[in-house]
């Protein structure tokens, strides 16, 4: 029988709910037992009362609920190789034989590791006398598959991250609500959204609500930035407009690689030289990633929850066969079909993407 674990790990987003309820409900549903790994990796780690058996009935609500009810955290043991080990024996001690992830790059990253380094971790454990060979005959393979939760929709290899759609909502919501203050007093906004090296979230919330101007990551300004932006406002301004509205993603940057600032582009359209607007700044924060999961989120989040099972299940089924184990697997969304990518090469083309905006080589990004 199949004891599948679910756990949510990095930063949370809406929708990881849907998915510790998707996949528990799908596992069930398939016959096999569910559990839910606590805090992460740290969960992993610490076992005992963190990985917990769970039944239909417990997930009941989840999908209307914010962020993670069964936790997540930062894990510093599990970068280290200890901590994996630990992490393995209390796997084996619970007898779970399949682990489903969502997270961002890192827990990802980290799930690769764990599948890669199992086989040596089960020796170590028999080798140093933690576990017996009997104990672990069982569990020669570790079967993980990986669901991208996550604001920033930043994951190469799919259209959709879960969560990034209520996040970009949230926003709109938000940046509404500053609209109208901002009309009354004829105002400009600077408003920070989140985004390190992807902008997405700054790009399609500049669309969604008509931002005069928006800045970021993938597109580093010019030299003359100050000069466009005033001259964009100055012209949105003339034809009557009595708000101004500036989006910056956090990651945004000049063609040098220099930081833009929101303190930067307030102080540039409150000069008193220039278009001496009464401007504030609003740093939108976990504004962001709070609340219920939208509609688009909690569908994503029970398909490709469900298509998680399944890869876990067929990839069990190949192991009995005799076949090879497949590659370890990311659930995506492609031109709205639920699909299956190499999870080590979608994260290895995220984290070049990320490496290449920090090194202004956007050739490559
Ligand atoms: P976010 O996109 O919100 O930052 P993330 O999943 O990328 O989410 P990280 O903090 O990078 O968040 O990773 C979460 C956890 O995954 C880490 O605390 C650590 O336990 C584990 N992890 C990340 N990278 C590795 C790695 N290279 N090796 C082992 N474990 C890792």
């Amino acid at each position: 029988k199949q004891k599948i674990a679910v756990m949510t790990s990095g930063g949370d987003s809406p929708g990881m709910n849907g998915v510790v309820r998707a996949v528990v409900r799908m596992a069930i549903h398939m016959g096999c037992d569910a559990y839910c790994v606590y805090e992460g990796y740290e969960g992993l780690v610490q076992g005992g009362s963190y990985i917990k058996k769970t039944e239909w009935d417990d997930v009941r609500g989840y999908l209307g609920i914010g962020g993670t009810y069964i936790g997540t955290a930062r894990c510093m043991a599990f970068y280290e190789r200890p901590g994996r080990l630990t992490g393995a024996k209390n796997m084996i001690l619970n007898g779970i034989n399949a682990l489903i992830i969502c997270g961002g790059d890192g827990s990802l990253t980290g799930a690769d590791k764990f599948r890669a380094e199992w086989p040596s971790l089960v020796e170590e454990l028999v080798s140093t006398g933690q576990l017996t060979k009997e104990q672990v005959e069982p569990y020669k393979k570790l079967n993980i598959v990986g669901l991208v939760g996550s604001i920033d929709n930043d994951l190469s290899g799919t259209d959709a991250t879960i969560g990034a759609y209520t996040a970009l909502a949230n926003i709109c919501e938000a940046v509404d609500k500053i609209e109208s203050t901002a009309t009354s007093h004829s105002r400009a906004f600077v408003i920070e959204v989140m985004g390190r090296h992807c902008g997405w979230l700054a790009l399609m919330a500049g669309v969604a609500i008509g931002a005069d101007f928006i800045f970021i990551p993938e597109k580093p300004r010019e030299d003359n930035w100050q000069q466009e932006m005033c001259d964009v406002v100055k012209k949105h301004r003339d034809w009557g407009k009595r708000k101004t509205i500036v989006i910056i993603a956090e990651g945004a940057m000049d063609r040098h690689g220099s930081k833009i600032t929101p303190d930067m582009v307030k102080d540039l359209l409150a000069d008193k030289k220039g278009l001496a607007l009464d401007t504030r700044i609003s740093s939108l924060g976990h504004l962001q990633r709070g609340g219920p999961a939208g509609a688009y989120d909690r569908m994503l989040a029970t398909l490709q929850g469900v298509e998680a099972v399944k890869a876990v299940l067929d990839a069990a089924q190949a192991v009995k066969e005799g076949k090879p184990q497949p590659e370890t697997c990311v659930i995506t969304i492609n031109e709205n079909k639920i699909t299956r990518q190499p999870l080590m090469a979608a994260v290895a083309a995220t984290q070049q993407v990320a490496k290449a905006i920090e090194a202004q080589d956007f050739d490559k990004a």
